[in-house]
Formats: structure tokens, C-alpha cells, sequence
């Protein structure tokens, strides 16, 4: 399979190359020249399958041609090791959970299978030459906000030959993130910059560029752009309709499955991008909904055809401020530029903090579920849109959890931590301690 830039001014790269370098040389997103669909037979028979083979075989249409099968699904089944159950909330409406990995977030499944292909690769150049550049160590350097961090740091966790720099805003995130990426130790840094989000973003970006730091050290991005984080966010897609087709069979064999109805809580839009990618491989989705909170650029595209990026505002479902999604790139080319296209197959919706606080109780009320303010911006467009006939199942991106404070605060409830989260809290923080200027976290890097 062939990459190309969605800028167009970029030559076309090979699976490896879109992976080890992320962004095209023109800044665009790679994009597969094609998209596989999956035979009929695999429809027919998905719902008796496992969340790991089905993921198997949506990986081997992306990437069968590029890596080696074996290889692909230790890659796969090293990723998938937890379940991503459907759990009914209404009639109609289905939760698709997806916070049972290791960090309890969707980003956990698109960081594993990255590093893991990125090792591979490593492994591969490392064996086909002798140059020292292609030996030594790659430094994976992520700035976060919370969310991308942790998701980040424990996919690559004891990866050998592959280091991680995570660099996070001191005192902006919460407790909960924080411990979940500086409590890891071996071959991840946790590094607290006396700044904001925007101020560690800048220090990644003039990292990559420094001629003098990239001879020094291999320096590679773990951003939701790589082709190797978000595809497999397309996985998610295939398991739904999955679950749900059985739990249909089960309990209503004889009627029709009904149209299927998917909201995606978006922020960068790399996940409902992989839905996307899933409908054109053959997944019957009748249309997809992109939730939004009051960052609703991507809404107001839809209305209006035009695109206006802006600064993100701060809301309460705070892993979706984002401002300009680095996807609607890939988006917008996918379906060739038309606007009707996208259209027809997608809606919005955008959320005020107000009304996501009001969801949440409210479904928490009348069916006892406990939505975080991410999956609730999703129940709430699938219970405002859905037309009679269809069936929605709407992302569950985050464990309530992971938000504690804030939906205690909304439910006035006491919500019980995972064992998981609970295990990371008990750990020692380990940081480093950075300012926002460049000049001291190069001096920093140089004498890694
Ligand atoms: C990252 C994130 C989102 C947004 O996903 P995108 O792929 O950026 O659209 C939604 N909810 C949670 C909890 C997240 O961490």
C-alpha cells in the first residue's frame, strides 16, 4: 500500500516511512492510495468472532501487504488484550465501552498498536544496515493536555529501543492523568514544563526542527496524525456492529437488523475518521453523528460549507478542545473535497457545558448509567437524531472515572476508581522539571 500527502506536494511513502515520519514533508496527513473492502463472508460470520480477530482482519486489508502476517498479528493481539463491550442504555441507544485497556481511554489501542509496528520497523532497519543512525535508540517526544499523554506513555512502555518524552503543562492536568505517565519509569520521562498545553506543543515542534538535536538524537512523533494511531481506531467500528448483530440474533432472530446509527465525541476527529474508513471497507453504517462540545468548528462546516479553525475554549469534555482537528484534513479528501458528500454521511451536533452536565443526569437518573462528559455529548445527539427504525450506539471514549471530580460534581455521586487507575495513583511521581524555552529543553535532550 501506497501513502500519499493530503497536501499533494509530497512523494509518496511506503507504510514504514508514514509511521517513522508522521507528517509528510508538504505538513499534509498520509492517506492509503486505497482502501480494501472485506469479503462478504467476514460480514456473515463476524459476530461469532473475537474482538481480536476481527481487528486481525481489518488489519491485514490495511497493512496485510506491508507486514508480515505473523508479525501482524502478534502486533494485533499484543494490542487487543481487553475486551470492548456493548452495553444497552435505552431501547435503542447502545454504549460502545471503550475504557477497558490499560488507561482506560480510547487513545490506548491507536498508541499500542503504534508502537509495536514502530518496533518492528526499528527492528528491520536496524537488521538491513550497518550505519550507527539506523541502530541507535528513537525518541518518541508527545506533548499533552492529560489524555494523549497516558495513552502514550503506557503503549510504549517497556518497548526496548524506543524511548518517550512526554511533555505536560505543570498544574494543568489532573491529578489522575498525571500519575499515569510519571509513575511508569523505565523507558519513559515525564517532563513538567512551567507553561501551558500550547507552550509543550511549541518545544515538540522546535525539537523536530533543530538540525543540530535530530543529528544528535532519532526523533519521532507519536501524534494522533500517524497512520499507525488512527486505523486502528477503525477496529472499534468492526466490534460494535459485531456485539450488536449477536445480541440481535439472540434476542430478536427473526426481525431485521436495523439501521445502524454510530455518534463519534470528536475533538480531533481521528476516531470517527477511522469510522469513516470502516464504512468503506463494507461496514454497514447507515450514517455517522460527530458530537462536539461548544468547540464547533467542525458543526459549522457542515451547516455552512465553509471551514473556519479557531482557539479552542475550554469545556468540561475537555479531551474535544480542540479548535482546528488535525483530521479534517483526511476527511475532507476522503471524500474528495465535496461538501454533499460529506453530508450524506455525517451530522453534527455541539454541546454547551450546561447541556452535557444535564445529559449526564438525566441518563444517570432514568437508567442508572453513568456517562462521562465526552460519551455524554454522544447519548445526547443519538437521543435527539435518531429516526424510528434505526439503532444508535454511541462511543464511550473515557471511563467516568478518568473525570472524577467533575462527574461527582454533576451526579453528586461517589464513583469507584479502577483497580487500574488506583494502581497508577499509589506509584512515585517522577518528573523533570522544564521551563518553556527552547534553548533549555534542547540543552536537556542534548545531554540525553
Ligand atoms: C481524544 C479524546 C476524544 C476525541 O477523539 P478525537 O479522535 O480527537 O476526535 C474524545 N474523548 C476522549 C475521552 C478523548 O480522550
Amino acid at each position: 500500500m501506497q501513502y500519499y500527502s493530503t497536501n499533494g506536494k509530497a512523494p509518496i511513502a511506503d507504510l514504514q516511512k508514514a509511521v517513522v515520519k508522521g507528517l509528510a514533508e508538504d505538513k499534509g496527513l498520509y492517506m492509503p492510495d486505497h482502501i480494501n473492502t472485506l469479503p462478504k463472508a467476514f460480514f456473515d460470520n463476524i459476530q461469532d468472532m473475537s474482538f481480536q480477530d476481527i481487528a486481525y482482519n481489518v488489519a491485514s486489508a490495511f497493512f496485510g501487504d506491508d507486514v508480515d502476517l505473523d508479525a501482524l498479528q502478534d502486533i494485533v493481539y499484543d494490542t487487543l488484550s481487553f475486551d470492548c463491550p456493548v452495553a444497552p442504555v435505552t431501547d435503542n441507544i447502545y454504549s460502545l465501552e471503550l475504557f477497558h485497556g490499560p488507561t482506560l481511554a480510547f487513545k490506548d489501542v491507536g498508541a499500542r498498536f503504534m508502537a509495536r509496528l514502530l518496533r518492528y520497523y526499528l527492528a528491520k532497519q536496524s537488521a538491513a544496515s550497518d550505519a550507527p543512525s539506523a541502530k541507535g535508540q528513537v525518541n518518541v517526544l508527545v506533548a499533552t493536555s492529560g489524555d494523549t499523554g497516558s495513552a502514550v506513555a503506557n503503549g510504549f512502555l517497556g518497548v526496548d529501543g524506543i524511548h518517550v518524552y512526554v511533555l505536560y503543562p505543570k498544574g494543568k492536568v489532573s491529578p489522575i492523568q498525571e500519575c499515569q505517565f510519571t509513575t511508569l519509569g523505565k523507558n519513559i520521562t515525564a517532563v513538567e514544563v512551567d507553561g501551558v498545553f500550547d507552550d509543550c506543543q511549541a518545544l515538540v515542534k522546535a525539537a523536530f526542527m533543530d538540525e543540530e538535536l535530530n543529528s544528535h538524537m532519532r526523533l519521532t512523533s507519536a501524534n494522533s496524525i500517524n497512520v499507525a494511531r488512527f486505523l486502528p481506531q477503525a477496529f472499534y467500528y468492526f466490534n460494535a456492529y459485531a456485539r450488536l448483530k449477536k445480541q440481535w440474533m439472540t434476542t430478536a432472530p427473526s426481525a431485521l437488523f436495523p439501521e445502524l446509527v454510530i455518534c463519534t465525541p470528536s475533538g480531533n476527529f481521528g476516531n470517527i475518521c477511522a469510522g469513516l474508513f470502516a464504512k468503506r471497507m463494507g461496514l454497514p453504517v447507515k450514517r455517522f453523528i460527530a458530537a462536539n462540545n461548544a468547540n464547533s468548528v467542525f458543526y459549522e462546516y457542515l451547516q455552512t460549507g465553509q471551514y473556519r479553525p479557531r482557539p479552542s475554549v475550554q469545556t468540561i469534555a475537555n479531551a474535544m478542545d480542540v479548535g482546528d482537528p488535525s483530521n479534517f484534513a483526511r476527511i475532507y479528501t476522503l471524500y474528495n473535497q465535496d461538501w454533499n458528500a460529506i453530508r450524506n454521511d455525517i451530522t453534527g451536533a455541539t454541546y454547551t457545558d450546561q447541556q452535557i452536565a444535564d445529559t449526564m443526569r438525566q441518563v444517570y437518573q432514568q437508567t442508572g448509567y453513568v456517562c462521562d462528559p465526552h460519551g455524554a455529548c454522544g447519548y445526547r445527539a443519538l437521543s435527539e437524531r435518531l429516526l424510528p427504525g434505526e439503532v444508535g450506539v454511541f462511543l464511550e471514549t473515557a471511563h467516568p472515572a478518568k473525570f472524577k471530580q467533575t462527574v461527582d460534581g454533576i451526579l453528586s455521586s461517589d464513583i469507584e476508581i479502577p483497580a487500574k487507575l488506583q494502581a497508577f495513583m499509589q506509584g512515585e511521581k517522577k518528573s523533570v522539571p522544564m521551563t518553556k524555552h527552547f534553548a533549555d529543553f534542547k540543552n536537556y535532550l542534548m545531554h540525553q
